[in-house]
Parts: C-alpha cells; structure tokens; sequence
C-alpha cells in the first residue's frame, strides 16, 4: 500500500480481526497481518482504545522507541496521520537529551562550569556521534554475544587513536591526530579524557567498556612511564594502533586485595626470565599478545612484558558480566621472558603496579557517572510513560523520592570526579601519585557505592522490567547486574574506603588538637 495521510475517522474503520489499524506518535501502521505474530498476543490489540486508534500511550508503557525502528516493524507502516507530526525522536548523533539532569551542567543550555572550554565542547559532539555511530551498534550486539570487540571497529578507533586518548594527556600523543585533529596533541586535557569515559558508559553496555581496549588502559602506563626508549619504541606503536592487544596481569586467585601475596615466579637465567604461575581475571586477556605481569623474584617484585607463547595460556573466566571484556584466567608455564622486556627496575615491581592504581580508578569513577546519568535518564523517561493506577508513575511520592535520591548521586558524583579531574589536570604524575591516591580512593568507593544504590532505586521503578535482559529495561537489569565490577575492579570499595582515611591519618599534623 502506497505511503499516504488518513483521517482519524478513515483509521477508526479499521479495528477487528484481518484488518487492524493503530496509530503510534501520528504514523499508521497496519497490524492485519502481523496481528497473530505480536509477542504479546493478538487479543491486546484488539481492545477498546487500541484497535483503530492512537494507542501512543500504551504502546509507549510498554515498548521502547527503538521497537518502531527495527526494520521489520518500520515497514508497517502505511501513512500518516493528516494534520498531525511525528514528536517522539532518537537523538542523531551528537545531539544532547533534553531530559533533565540526562547531560552534565555543563552541556546543559543556560547552565554554566568553570572547567570546561569550546574545545571541550567540540569534542563531546564529535566523541558522541562517532560512539553512537561506530561503537553503539557493535557495543550492543557483543554484549548480549559475548564476542570480543571486532577488527573493524578497532580499526576506526585508532583512526581516531582512540586507545591514546583512553590513556589520557602525554608524551604518547606526540604526532598523533587526534579525533580528526579537533584536538591538539598539546591541547588534550583529563576532561577530554573524562568526556570519552563517559560517553563510552552510556549504552547501558558495562562489560563492552571493558573490552573496548581497558586492558591497553591499565596495561600500557607501566610500559610509558618505566619502559626504556628501546621497549616504548618496540610495543606501543602497534598496541595503540590496535594492531597488537595488552593486557595487565597483576591479580592472582592467591592476591586481590593483597598485591604483595603474588604468587607469579620470575627467576633468571641468563638474559631470560622464567615465569610461573597463574593470574585471574586479566581484562581482555583472551585475546591479548601481551601482558604486563607482576612478578615475585628473590630481589622483591619485578613488572614483566610477557608476550603470548606455547608456555601462555588464557582461559575464559565466566563473571557475571559479557564474556565481551575477555577476561581470562592466565597460565604462565615456564614461559621465557627476555630480560630486556623488564620494565623499571627490579624491586620496584610494586611501586610500578600502585603507582598505576589512581588512574585506573579514575577512569572508572568516570564511566560509572556515564552510566548512572544514563540510569537517571532511563528513570525519569520510564516514569513519565509508565502508567499505573490510572496515572504516570511519577505522580506517586515515593517514586519521586527515588528520583530525587538518583539525580542527587549523580550530580554529587559529577562534582567530585571534576574536581579530582581538575586536580590531575594540574598535577604531574609524581604529584598525583603523592596526593591524590587517597581522594582517587575514597572518590572511587563513593561513585561505585552511589551506583548500586542508584542500580538497586531504579530497579524498583522499572520493577519487573528491571530484571528482564531485553525490553523496557534492559539498561537496568545490565546496570543492576554489573555496578558490582565497579565496587570491585581496581580495587574494592572497602580497601579503598579505608585506604583514603589512613593517607588522611598519615598526614595529620602532629599538633592537630580538639
Ligand atoms: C571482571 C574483573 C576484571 C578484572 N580485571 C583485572 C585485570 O585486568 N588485571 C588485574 O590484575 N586484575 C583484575 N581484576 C582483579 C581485581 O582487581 C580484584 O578482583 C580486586 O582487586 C579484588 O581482589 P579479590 O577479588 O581477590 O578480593 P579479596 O582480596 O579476596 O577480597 C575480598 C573482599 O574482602 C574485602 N577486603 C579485603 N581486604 C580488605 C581490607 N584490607 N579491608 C577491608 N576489606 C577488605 C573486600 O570487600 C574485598 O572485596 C579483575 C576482576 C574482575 C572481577
């Protein structure tokens, strides 16, 4: 049937078995044939209100925009309603949400901050719509897979040198272009860094934001910051043009929390080392060439670059997230390590590992405010179209109260990670180790413990639908699901609650009295 405009009395003809129209945000569809195929059963829309009607509303309670454009229900549509226009739109790409508290301050017109400049600005637009345009679709469908991230996305990320830009302000960006040049190399900032974070966070895809190159994240610092010119000159070209992959093999079944119980054996001999032992949970270790391993010697810790052999063998760890991050089960079984692929000194292992720790946590303080202003969005939309008891379910008090607590995180969240972001941007990296290891600790414990919270509110407000995988509340029940790893990955919440007041207590002035 041709594409053409209807009268609201032309649709209302149309209401029974065999020949069934509704109309949705003022298009027409014709349901006739597809009746007898809708998940939820053919009788529902044939009641009183649907059939031949504008059943905007209740297809809105109970369906996301994204159903009307999946080509299979796109293509029923056979006109327009006359005198009326489509209003309920994706955002293109790029383009902001106006759902309040749906984007930071500082995007949001009329509202001012003191961090943020016009290149700041540039760049968002330009990050997020490469991210919905690039990553969003890949993102999507890995998660729900569990397959690693593909070569072909990897590719147009380092066309931007995405993985650089992961890995924050540098010397590593020398030369580089950097998102199409929007961005000077000398310019790039940890706000730009912070933007990519959380745009990254915000396709309700936690474990895809791992497997989006996390491992070069927190893998490649200790290869830029105590490799030789020879190493740096050797691994990162090819890992940050996402030809080879790195991951950081610290954690072992024996040590978590406890670093210094690792277990991992390094022992000389001749210009080799010879590595034993296990590591558990290495991001991206499934598909990694190498991995930069903490090890035991008889001088103290050493950090190792081990590239994948015969003696390396990953295995998946099955979490509770998507198989997507590649976290693997690491074996090293005498696996020959040339001594030139040492990174710092020998015995200095642990400073190395500990002195990467801030970042990390950073990084992940910002992509779980990505995801929790991405719940409060899902919330606040949900609630508005949601109908319960006659009524949306944003007129009962309780449900506002949980609005009210959710936006109040995130925003409190959103400070405090600017201003440790601020801090950093004026920091060097001696001084960020020195002085912000305890305030990067408590920030982290706080976003990951508000995140739950916030996980834990809205899955009350979606309620069933914030247990279901797909549908309605599918950003949700992934959110629910995994704030978990943000309480847990770089260190767990408690150890870093109480890692922050004892930097407090050490710098206590010695005449501080009530
Ligand atoms: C999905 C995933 C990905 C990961 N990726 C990597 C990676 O890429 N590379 C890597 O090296 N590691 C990685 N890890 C490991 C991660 O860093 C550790 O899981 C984390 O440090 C906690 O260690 P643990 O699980 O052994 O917990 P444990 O050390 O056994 O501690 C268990 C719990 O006890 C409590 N606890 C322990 N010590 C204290 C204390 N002193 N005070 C108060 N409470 C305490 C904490 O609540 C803690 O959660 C990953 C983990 C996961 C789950």
């Amino acid at each position: 049937m041709p594409y053409k405009e209807f009268t609201l009395d032309d649709i209302a003809r149309h209401h029974k078995e065999g020949d069934l129209w509704i109309v949705i945000d003022s298009k027409v569809y014709d349901l006739s044939r597809f009746a007898d195929l809708h998940p939820g059963g053919a009788g529902v829309l044939y009641a009183e209100g649907i059939a031949g009607k504008d059943a905007t509303q209740v297809f809105f309670g109970l369906h996301r925009l994204e159903v009307l454009q999946r080509p299979q229900y796109a293509r029923l549509q056979i006109g327009a309603v006359r005198g009326q226009t489509e209003t309920i739109k994706p955002l293109s790409p790029g383009e902001l949400s106006l759902v309040p508290y749906a984007e930071p301050t500082w995007l949001t017109p009329g509202y001012f901050s003191p961090y943020y400049s016009d290149n700041h600005r540039k760049f968002h637009k330009a990050m997020r719509a490469f991210l919905m345009e690039v990553v969003q679709p890949e993102a999507v469908q890995c998660e729900e897979n569990g397959k690693r991230i593909s070569q072909e996305v990897v590719d147009k990320l380092s066309e931007i040198n995405f993985l650089a830009m992961r890995l924050g302000p540098g010397k590593h960006l020398k030369g580089l272009t950097l998102m199409g040049g929007i961005v000077k190399p000398e310019e790039y900032d940890y706000f730009h860094e912070l933007i990519l974070n959380t745009e990254i966070a915000r396709f309700g895809t936690r474990a895809f934001v791992d497997g989006l190159l996390n491992g070069g994240v927190i893998a490649l610092p200790p290869v830029l910051n105590f490799g030789t010119l020879e190493q740096r000159a050797k691994f990162v070209p090819d890992i940050l043009a996402g030809k080879k992959y790195i991951s950081l093999a610290v954690s072992e079944a024996f040590a978590g929390s406890d670093v210094s119980g690792a277990q991992t054996v390094a022992v000389r001999d001749g210009d080799e080392w010879i590595v034993t032992g296990t590591k558990k949970w290495i991001t991206n270790g499934t598909f990694s060439d190498y991995f930069t391993t903490l090890c035991k010697t008889d001088t103290g810790f050493v950090v190792l670059l081990v590239e994948r052999s015969d003696a390396v063998s990953t295995k998946p760890v099955k979490t509770s997230y998507s198989s997507t991050a590649g976290t693997a089960f690491v074996t090293f079984d005498k696996a020959r390590v040339p001594v030139a692929n040492t990174l710092g000194q020998v015995g200095k292992g642990m400073s190395i590992v500990l002195s990467n720790f801030n970042h990390e946590r950073w990084m992940v303080t910002a992509t779980s405010l990505g995801a929790q202003r991405l719940v409060v969005e899902e919330c606040l939309k949900w609630t508005n179209q949601r109908i319960a008891f006659g009524k949306p379910l944003h007129a009962q008090a309780v449900i506002r109260a949980k609005l009210a607590t959710m936006i109040s995180r995130v925003e409190t969240c959103q400070a405090w990670v600017e201003n440790i972001t601020h801090q950093m941007n004026n920091m060097s990296y001696q001084e960020q180790s020195d002085k912000l290891a305890g305030p990067i600790a408590l920030l982290k414990q706080f976003v990951s413990k508000a995140g739950r919270e916030t996980a834990e509110d809205a899955t009350q407000i979606f309620g069933g639908r914030g247990i279901t995988v797909t549908g309605m509340g599918k950003v949700i029940e992934n959110y629910h699901r995994t704030s978990p790893f943000d309480a847990i990955l770089a260190g767990a919440e408690d150890v870093l609650g109480d890692l922050g007041v004892r930097q407090a207590i050490r710098r206590m002035p010695k005449n501080a009295r009530l």
